[in-house]
């Protein structure tokens, strides 16, 4: 029998299984605050189990993480931090690796978390989407991440190479958090919940190519931060650099959705909009983008192109960003310039991908 491993159970799903096992629900919570208030996820130190059920625990269950591999260090103070994932039952060779990125700011220290290895979507102007899809990671390998993350944080406290906690999180790695729903969620309770790590569901968002009908459900089941990447001011431009996502769910679909998620919510929905030169970030598209959105309660983050091996595309020149952003100004659409950090080790918005050595 496969044993389970703890980090996959979201707290209604750690009472359940704790149950099956003919213990109460508050033994439930104790296991929950071993993992996560206390970083403990060996059995055999969660002193207040009995004997019993921790030889019992120890029988079925493990609380493996993915291991940590190189940490690459940007001049910004960016952090990369290569993962590799414990092999899954079935053999596919080599052991996945993924990435998950610690980007320190005045105010907040947020870590970007991958939730696929290699992504199923084409967009075009990704490095992500050149490794193809590898596979979905398990709630385990999301919540990790964090772990890690936390783990390496109160390292660099200690040694006083760093001054910082985590703050907050953002589903911005590798992959689309959409297409792999279940995780997600699970992930997320784990997250967010009372019984669980307890962060507010504000210091956290899910960003999304446009899977449109999953929107509302993420909307309607947590209040975190919802970002959707449009990319594109028109349907034809977004199918030719986002095929894949376009193909299956059109932009009207899409915002629709968006306008859908507004009423959900007090927060705007926040659009993502990559500025390729000479593709995406002409005056006319600012315009044409201004009329597509004006009518839902929005802001907007511009993110200049963050170049990668192999792309052709180029970043615009910054007076062509700060065009484009006066022309959403102008318009009353609260418009950001989002400069991506950690472009010097390939940390940025649509760097992280990893090559098959
Ligand atoms: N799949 C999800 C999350 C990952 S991408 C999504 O598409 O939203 C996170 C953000 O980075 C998206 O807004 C995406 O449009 C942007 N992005 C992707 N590649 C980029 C690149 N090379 N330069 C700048 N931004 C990029």
């Amino acid at each position: 029998m496969d044993k389970t491993n703890l980090y996959d159970l979201d707290p209604a799903r750690m009472t359940e299984w704790v149950a099956s096992l003919g213990e109460p629900a508050y033994r439930a919570k104790q296991i929950i605050e071993w993992l996560y208030e206390k970083d403990i996820g060996d059995a055999d130190r969660m002193s207040n189990l009995p004997a019993e059920f921790r030889r019992s625990l120890k029988d079925r269950s493990t609380a493996v993480l993915p291991e940590v591999g190189e940490i690459v260090r940007g001049a910004d103070g960016t952090e990369k931090i290569l993962l590799r994932l414990a092999p899954t039952a079935k053999p596919s060779g080599k052991a996945l690796k993924i990435e998950c990125v610690l980007m320190p700011a005045e105010d907040r220290t947020t870590l970007c978390v991958s939730s696929q290895a290699g992504c199923a979507l084409d967009c075009v102007f990704c490095a992500t989407a050149t490794m193809g899809f590898k596979r979905n990671l398990t709630c385990a390998e999301i919540i990790g991440q964090v772990i890690v993350a936390k783990r390496h944080l109160a390292k660099s406290l200690e040694e006083e190479t760093g001054t910082r906690r985590l703050s907050n999180i953002v589903f911005m790695g590798m992959g689309e958090p959409l297409l792999n729903f279940d995780s997600l969620c699970r992930s997320l309770r784990i997250l967010t919940g009372k019984d669980g790590m307890g962060m507010s569901p504000s210091r956290i968002t899910v960003s999304t190519a446009g899977v449109a009908d999953r929107l509302l459900e993420l909307a309607e089941g947590f209040a975190v931060n919802i970002a959707i990447s449009l990319n594109a001011p028109s349907p034809d431009l977004r199918a030719r650099i986002m095929p894949r996502v376009s193909a299956r769910h059109d932009l009207d679909a899409l915002l629709e959705a968006a306008r859908q998620v507004g009423k959900t919510r007090r927060k705007p929905v926040t659009f993502e909009y990559v500025l390729l030169a000479g593709v995406t970030d002409r005056p006319e598209q600012a315009r044409e983008l201004v009329k597509l959105i004006s009518r839902i309660r929005c802001k907007v983050n511009l993110i200049p192109f963050n170049p990668f091996p192999g792309s052709d595309y180029r970043r615009p020149e910054p007076q062509e960003v700060l065009a484009f952003q006066k022309i959403l100004w102008d318009a009353d659409i609260p418009t950001y310039i989002r400069w991506s950090q950690g472009l010097d080790v390939r940390a940025a918005c649509g760097q992280l991908a990893i090559s098959s050595r």
